[in-house]
């Protein structure tokens, strides 16, 4: 586009002191077609009008007589710098369009993603051991020289390739079975950094099969801690480890640090610049502790900023007050067949605050399964009925909704005063019926609806919509809830989630909502009796399932979880669903149900189930969300250590919930001592928020929170465990927020960029409707 300038100097009628700015503005223009990054070329224009702007004297002056030197020219600094930190690598020197290929599968484009572009680790050079003083069993690492090196044939066929190491001190030696390729890579007379296991052969020590890598020279100059960068083809360690310390020395320097430095002082924190040299090339461990410490307080800091921004959003727009007498809510509660928790009592009283106030409610209502949401959730409806406006629950499936619909109606059928009249609404209300709804909903005259998707279809029009309450939140998607809450003025958002979400991952995660949690089960339930089942007790498990069976009960099994794909999953559920009805049990009624099913089928096989009409169900994953199944009393899972601990624990909530004592049978696929343990932990623990917080810290949030949920932020540094530091960055961000709220001082211009990068993976619509859902 900018090709269209046609420069020269002559056509400036610049003297000839103007040929060094002719040439840097003739320079960035012929860059410019080169630039593919829209922010690359964005700067590349300001600096051109910059330049454009500030033309060297022309005619006014007369030119000098002689010019002694170009002064103008700057001095030469390397390349990226007229782009800045977001020139392309290929301006770095030594770098050419084919490394920029190479560096660009490391997600390397910019000199920017260089200098975050960090280790895997440190090897600290200090921590070798002479061979002389290894230990059997110990894990070690060595520095030694190759002495002998060669590959032999093994008695089974196999071939070992086996090298002596030596480092003065004594002698060991290396083998690797079946690496024949070996032989071209070590070779005598190299020096290797070795690391593994000290074995014992023959009497004396060796490493099978260990760790290793060439030593390059320049690690014991370059400090006790040398970077180990991720590699790819065609990048090896060495190079990338010049190109890095060279970047890292000149560009440290020139990127600006956008924390606040009130901020930096207060929470004793690293300035950016030491920080990112400090992680790359540590001077000491302490130094890569502090710097890694900074890194992650700026990613935990950048994420509350944006969660305070849209809570700071969603409670500036006006929502609707809703009168509620005290009374009321006293009558309704006493209207109950039993007594409320004191955890539901006080979520319930926290929500009707809300609800009298004057912004919108957002607020996250989670509850362990079984915990008794439903019920609270009723009640706020009640009292919304009671304050003269309308209320809708959705959830995510019609077997749910009709399940809601049923309960709400019980339970407003004994409500003090006038009962809240409900309809429901899903895909199979249709017809006059569904006419019937809509126009009820228009005109008010329906207080409460309870359904499906159907509610968010253009037809249907609310009277007046104050309250919006979301079942089972992870199912749906964050713009049919916006949807949702379109069909009113701003109305109050209460979501309900049977996940138990440790404290940590809550603020990180739904940090702009309030939250209310039950964190006590309705008295008297029976613990559900939870076993790990070992391959050569199966077919006992099956007899049990019989018995049970034949008592009147019903049972789930819920097969593996297959991570390719739905479809592979799906067949996979078919197949042993056949495999069961044929050999296991065949003179018992089995349905299925899988995600590839078309919904009417998958209600279908779930109604049949809940009217008795199936002995067991044979299902995938998708059974999760709160069926309520009075008479089954058997969860059976398979390949149970594929799923997480918080998982399994939605599975056996699906049994238990009537008055039979109900079991939980886990059938695991894998020998790992690691995947048994945390079924074991399942077994003993029956708080569903214990389990959560073992489970985040055994396998970390991506996996806790499920894949569907992607959109996670990735967190390089930070943990979403680390509840200290993400409280810490919640309150700097609170505070700074209050200072600058849209983040408009000159001073915040830089954060503001971070924070946008930051959330640039996460979907828009989560942004724009303030919910930090992600599915
Ligand atoms: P969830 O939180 O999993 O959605 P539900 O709302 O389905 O739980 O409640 C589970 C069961 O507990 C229901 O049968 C409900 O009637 C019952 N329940 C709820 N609250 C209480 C209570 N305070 N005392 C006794 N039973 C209760
Ligand atoms: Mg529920």
């Amino acid at each position: 586009m900018l090709s269209c300038f046609a420069f020269s100097a002559s056509s400036f009628a610049l003297g000839p002191q103007a040929a060094p700015w002719v040439e840097q503005v003739a320079e960035r223009l012929r860059r410019y077609a080169g630039l593919e990054a829209r922010a690359a070329r964005a700067q590349a224009v300001a600096e051109l009008l910059a330049l454009l702007q500030a033309p060297p004297a022309g005619d006014a002056t007369p030119p000098p007589e002689r010019v002694e030197r170009p002064a103008a020219v700057p001095p030469p600094a390397p390349a990226g710098e007229r782009l800045g930190l977001d020139a392309p690598l290929t301006s770095l020197q030594g770098v050419g369009r084919a490394r920029a290929q190479r560096l660009a599968r490391l997600g390397l484009r910019s000199i920017r993603d260089l200098l975050y572009f960090f280790p895997r680790r440190h090897d600290d050079y200090s921590q070798f051991k002479p061979i002389r003083r290894l230990e059997y069993g110990e894990n070690a690492t060595i520095i030694a020289k190759v002495v002998r090196a060669g590959l032999h044939q093994t008695r089974t066929g196999g071939v070992l390739f086996r090298a002596l190491l030596s480092d003065g001190s004594g002698s060991i030696e290396a083998t690797w079975f079946n690496q024949p390729r070996l032989a071209n890579r070590i070779q005598v007379g190299q020096q290797l950094v070795v690391s593994g296991k000290v074995n014992e052969y023959l009497g004396r020590p060796c490493l099978s099969s260990p760790q290793w890598e060439k030593l390059e020279e320049e690690h014991l100059h370059t400090g006790r801690l040398v970077p180990v960068y991720p590699l790819t083809e065609g990048i090896n360690a060495n190079w990338l480890r010049r190109q890095m310390k060279r970047a890292v020395d000149y560009w440290s320097k020139r990127l600006p640090d956008h924390l606040p430095g009130w901020i930096r002082d207060e929470q004793g924190l690293l300035d950016l610049e030491t920080a990112i040299v400090q992680a790359h090339f540590p001077d000491s461990p302490e130094l890569l502790r502090r710097a890694n410490q900074r890194l992650a307080f700026d990613e935990l800091f950048a994420l509350q900023v944006g969660l305070q921004r849209l809570r700071r959003q969603w409670r500036s727009e006006a929502g609707q007050p809703l009168e509620v007498p005290g009374d009321a809510l006293e009558a309704f509660v006493a209207s109950l067949p039993y007594p409320l928790t004191g955890a539901q009592r006080r979520a319930l009283e926290s929500i009707v605050a809300d609800l009298r106030g004057q912004q919108p409610m957002g607020r996250l209502l989670q509850g362990d399964v079984g915990s008794g949401k439903t019920v609270v959730a009723a009640a706020a409806m009640a009292l919304t009925a009671a304050a003269g406006a309308q209320a809708v629950l959705m959830a995510p499936t019609e077997i749910l909704a009709e399940q809601h619909f049923r309960t709400l109606s019980r339970l407003f059928e004994r409500a003090p005063g006038r009962a809240p009249r409900v309809a429901l609404l899903t895909g199979s209300v249709d017809g006059a019926e569904r006419e019937a709804v809509y126009v009820g909903l228009a005109d008010g005259s329906v207080d409460v609806a309870v359904g499906t998707h159907a509610l968010i279809q253009a037809g249907v029009a609310f009277r007046n919509l104050a309250l919006v309450v979301i079942d089972e939140q992870h199912r749906f998607g964050v713009r049919q809830r916006a949807a949702l809450r379109q069909k009113g003025y701003n109305p109050h958002l209460l979501v309900m989630t049977a996940t138990p979400i440790p404290r940590s991952l809550q603020l990180a995660v739904w940090g702009h909502m309030d939250v209310s949690v039950i964190d006590e089960l309705p008295p008297g339930r029976q613990p559900i009796e939870t076993r790990v089942v070992t391959p050569a007790l199966r077919e006992r498990a099956y007899r049990f399932v019989e018995n049970q069976i034949a008592q009147g009960r019903q049972a789930f099994i819920i097969c593996p979880l297959v991570e390719e794909s739905e479809k592979i999953e799906a067949k996979a559920a078919v197949e042993e669903h056949a495999r069961l009805q044929r050999e296991v049990f065949p003179h018992l009624r089995l349905g299925l149900l899988h995600g590839r099913m078309p919904s009417d089928d998958k209600e279908a096989a779930m109604a049949r189930f809940m009217r008795g009409e199936l002995d067991i169900l044979v299902s995938t994953a998708v059974v999760e969300v709160g069926v309520d199944v009075p008479n089954a009393t058997v969860m059976l899972i398979e390949g149970a250590n594929r799923f997480g601990l918080a998982q399994l624990h939605q599975f056996r909530g699906r049994v238990g919930r009537g008055e039979h004592r109900s079991y939980c049978l886990l059938f695991s696929d894998s020998d790992s001592p690691e995947s048994n343990e945390r079924l074991e932990a399942i077994a003993t623990i029956h708080d569903g928020f214990a389990l959560a917080q073992k489970d985040l810290e055994m396998r970390g949030p991506g996996e806790f929170l499920g894949t569907r949920q992607a959109g996670l932020p990735e967190l390089r540094f930070a943990r979403f465990s680390d509840l200290p530091m993400i409280e810490a960055a919640r309150e700097a961000a609170c505070r700074l927020l209050e200072l600058d709220p849209e983040l408009a001082h000159p001073d915040h211009r830089l954060l503001a960029r971070q924070v946008a990068r930051l959330w640039e993976g996460r979907s828009a619509p989560a942004i724009e409707t303030g919910e930090g859902d992600i599915s």
